[in-house]
């Protein structure tokens, strides 16, 4: 079987942005294809076995409120997820290495549950947490698909001033991705409203052409 194909439109990259922009054209009824250079879905989001059934994120992970798409998929999937207060540094890799062991704060009854804690409510390790089981690290910086985390790297002003030219369409090809997002750029939530914009952009032409198209099938009947 030959490799050729047509299909309505092409999405490079399964990312976030890509897959919900697949997704938005499928709706819309267009033939999709998903392109990926890595041979795994996720693109910036990215589970880490840690046995036992268990994973630790080492990409994208933490919402929280005004990130209304995301949460909207989250629920439409039936995902779960789990109240971190606002604790910021625990969580993801910190289940290993409890970072507010060096820097207590007040505690979080979740995290006092896993960590330990003493009487003034602040988080103090327990014993075990001092001896690290193992220790996760990956460099996005040097991965060819990412090339930097966990947003794009921009010099000042680039977004400012060049903001919208991310976005314009060149030809054929639309931009999609979390860092051409006007809201909650370089978020997870940035990436979905990324994708299903640009989705929007191509269902509006390809939509009309093959309204038109069979509008006029149609009349020649
Ligand atoms: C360590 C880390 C922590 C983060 N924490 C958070 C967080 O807590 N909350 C949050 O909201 N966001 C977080 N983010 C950001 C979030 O993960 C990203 O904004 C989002 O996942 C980006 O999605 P995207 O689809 O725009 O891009 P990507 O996920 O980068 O997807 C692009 C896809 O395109 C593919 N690709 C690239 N080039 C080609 C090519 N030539 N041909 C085919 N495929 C190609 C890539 O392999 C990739 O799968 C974090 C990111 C990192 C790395």
């Amino acid at each position: 079987m030959g490799l050729e194909r047509t299909v309505d439109v092409a999405v490079i990259g399964a990312g976030l942005a890509g897959l919900a922009a697949a997704r938005q054209l499928h709706r819309d009824r267009l033939e999709v294809v998903v392109v990926e250079a890595r041979d795994r879905v996720g693109g910036r989001t990215l589970n880490h076995p840690i046995g036992d059934g268990k994973i630790v994120e080492v990409g994208g992970q933490w919402v929280g409120p005004g990130q209304d798409r995301v949460l909207a998929l989250i629920d439409e999937l039936g995902l779960p997820t789990r109240h971190c207060g606002d604790e910021s540094g625990t969580g993801g890799s910190a289940r290993l290495l409890p970072r507010t062991a060096r820097r207590p704060r007040p505690a979080h009854p979740a995290h006092a549950e896993r960590f330990g804690h003493q009487d003034d409510g602040r988080l103090r390790h327990r014993p075990d947490a001092a001896t690290p089981i193992d220790y996760i690290e990956k460099d996005w910086s040097a991965d060819e698909w990412t090339r930097g985390c966990y947003g794009a790297f921009t010099p000042p002003n680039t977004w400012t001033e060049y903001g919208p030219a991310l976005r314009a369409p060149v030809g054929r090809i639309h931009w999609a991705g979390a860092e051409t997002a006007t809201i909650w750029m370089g978020y997870m939530d940035g990436a979905i409203r990324s994708g299903e914009r640009a989705a929007a952009e191509i269902t509006a032409l390809l939509g009309e052409t093959r309204r038109a198209t069979v509008a006029s099938a149609g009349r020649t009947r």
